[in-house]
């Protein structure tokens, strides 16, 4: 079987949305690249009901070269992250904090300096419908040059260099959307400057470990 440790590794963090309740159910999908192939969640099987086999394996056209089951029907937005935004995994959610800020918002305000990892401002993505190339057009659009975004009315798309790092950037966003809205309740949010938030972008290019 090729690419075993790689589908694995989409089961896992496919469990782990649910689990860290990102989405309900089946809901939002998860990718990963290897070399020209990528593995992805398929569509509509429970999660904690997935073995490694069950991860289809598609090219970077969409093509289905390795699996039984049909790859999620988001995959022209996973593909166009790999194809025209370099990245190595995509994690798309339906989280809640998220995608009630995109009823409100253009963009995630800046509250905090954790959005330097994004690249910037993360934007709001203009709505389409779910599983349309349309949709990957807008995603692409508010991804460009960034790390993440969030499709309005719908949910998020992170990308990183691993499964892990792309993850992480879910979590966070959702984090960094329920702390504008938590604020948002009770006041008008003091926010961050630009010039302050690209300041942390240089820090954040330089600290630790490579930032995608
Ligand atoms: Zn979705």
């Amino acid at each position: 079987m090729r690419l075993a440790e790689e589908r694995d590794e989409v089961i896992d963090i496919a469990r782990r949305m649910t689990s860290d309740r990102l989405v309900v159910g089946t809901s939002g999908n998860v990718s990963v690249r290897a070399g020209d192939l990528v593995a992805v969640t398929p569509s509509g099987v429970e999660y904690d009901q997935l073995r490694t086999a069950d991860i289809p394996l598609v090219d970077l056209s969409g093509e289905v070269v390795e699996g039984e089951l049909a790859p999620t029907s988001e995959l022209p937005m996973h593909l166009t992250a790999y194809t025209e935004h370099g990245a190595g995994a995509v994690v798309h959610t339906h989280s809640l904090q998220a995608t009630a800020l995109s009823l409100l918002r253009d963009e995630v305000p800046a509250v905090h300096y954790q959005l330097a990892d994004y690249g910037g401002a993360v934007r709001v993505a203009d709505y389409a419908t779910f599983g349309t190339p349309a949709l990957a057009k807008s995603m692409s659009k508010a991804l460009r040059d960034r790390n993440g975004c969030i499709l309005r009315n719908h949910g998020t798309v992170t990308i990183g260099g691993t499964l892990t790092k792309a993850y992480n950037r879910a979590r966070q966003l959702e984090w960094l959307c329920e702390l504008w809205l938590t604020a948002a309740k009770l006041g008008d949010p003091a926010l961050l400057s630009d010039a302050e938030l690209e300041h942390c972008a240089t820090l954040f290019a330089g600290y630790g470990q490579t930032p995608r």
